[in-house]
């Protein structure tokens, strides 16, 4: 089985091509970083635009990687949201006017379903039910995953999510855009114990998330520190808080075969180490993607295509875009956060 995936959702435009046996036989991605850097985080509209101009030349060219045509694919997957609207209606569109060209069906895949399934394409035994910390650019979930499209959500963010407070910590210091791995370069220069940041909701009975305070408390100290000492004092205070929390849902879930993070911010090697940690502290199995399937790609939606396939699951040409989209709809919305 041979699944084309595209990825539009944000403000990286990708395709894949990946096979029902876990093999990656092409993938291609473009950022979009230089476009967006001058206005300090992503412009949905000049996202839309590039993702039209880059999406077809990717396609072919990973076609033309793998050595394989149209004909050659069982299904294609594209990213239905949630996501910046404009970019996931270009990679959707796109997607449907393949299929139906070709004569192929559609998997319409949920990008947090992408990231989900992730870590079970870079590692074969990784079965089902597994806990998964969620840790990207607009989400921060802990989510146990019982199956394909079973997604039980223990907690959530009630403000921001992981990824945004290091966008938004790097503004604050200067380091530019995307934040996450500028924070973490300039992390491992300074001292993680010199400026006293909050650990919000450390300590709560509910495993959810909290980044707003932490990132205000870093602006107010800004100008007091060296960018180094804040960033890994910031750093150091979002690793205690996913440790906390997910050690907090841990002993809310029974029959866990591992603990898994997936997401942007699982490229993090101090977000991973701690995880590490924590897993093999509670006797479980640890697994994390490879850092270049945590970010945003289209190998994980080609693979979550792949995985959806395989049970049946396809859909109607007419699926509409969705600027949101819970992994979870029976989950109550935390404080008005929303999925
Ligand atoms: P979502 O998946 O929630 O829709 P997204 O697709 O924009 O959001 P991802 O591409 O999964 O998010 O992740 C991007 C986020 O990951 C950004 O916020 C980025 O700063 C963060 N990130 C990437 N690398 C690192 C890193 N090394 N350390 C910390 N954060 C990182
Ligand atoms: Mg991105
Ligand atoms: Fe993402």
């Amino acid at each position: 089985m041979i699944i084309l995936g595209i990825e539009s959702s944000c403000d990286e435009t990708a395709a894949a091509l990946v096979t029902g046996d876990r093999q990656v036989l092409a993938h291609r991605l473009l950022g979009q970083e230089a476009a967006h850097a001058p206005f300090g985080g992503v412009v949905p509209e000049i996202a839309a635009r590039a993702h039209v101009e880059a999406l077809e030349p990717l396609i072919v060219a990973a076609l033309a990687d793998a050595k394989l045509t149209l004909a050659d694919v069982d299904a294609v997957a594209a990213t239905a949201g949630p996501g910046l609207i404009g970019g996931v209606m270009v990679g959707l569109v796109t997607g449907k006017a393949l299929a139906h060209a070709a004569g192929k069906p559609l998997v319409a895949v949920n990008h947090l379903e992408g990231h989900a399934l992730s870590p079970r394409l870079s590692d074969s035994d990784l079965e089902f039910p597994y806990l998964l910390l969620l840790v990207s650019g607009g989400h921060c979930q802990l989510l146990l995953v019982e199956g394909v499209g079973r997604y039980r959500r223990l907690a959530t963010t009630i403000d921001d999510a992981a990824g945004e407070a290091f966008d938004k910590t790097a503004k604050i210091l200067g380091l530019g855009f995307p934040g996450g791995p500028a924070v973490e370069r300039a992390a491992a220069l300074g001292n993680p114990k010199a400026v006293p940041l909050p650990r919000p909701l450390k300590g709560s009975a509910e495993p959810h998330f909290s980044f707003a305070g932490l990132k205000s408390a870093v602006a107010r100290a800004a100008g007091d520190y060296t960018p180094e000492d804040l960033a890994a004092s910031f750093q150091a205070a979002v690793v205690d808080c996913l440790i906390d929390r997910t050690t907090r849902a841990l002993g809310r879930v029974h029959g866990a075969t591992a603990l898994v993070v997936a997401g942007g911010v699982a490229a993090n090697g101090a977000v991973r180490s701690a995880l590490q940690a924590l897993a093999t502290a509670h006797g479980l199995r640890f697994v994390a993607p490879p850092l270049w399937l945590c970010t945003d790609n289209a190998a994980m939606i080609a693979w979550a295509g792949a995985e959806r396939f395989a049970a049946g699951l396809t859909d109607p040409l007419d699926v509409a875009a969705r600027p949101r989209w819970p992994l979870d709809p029976g989950a109550e919305t935390v404080r008005g956060a929303g999925v």
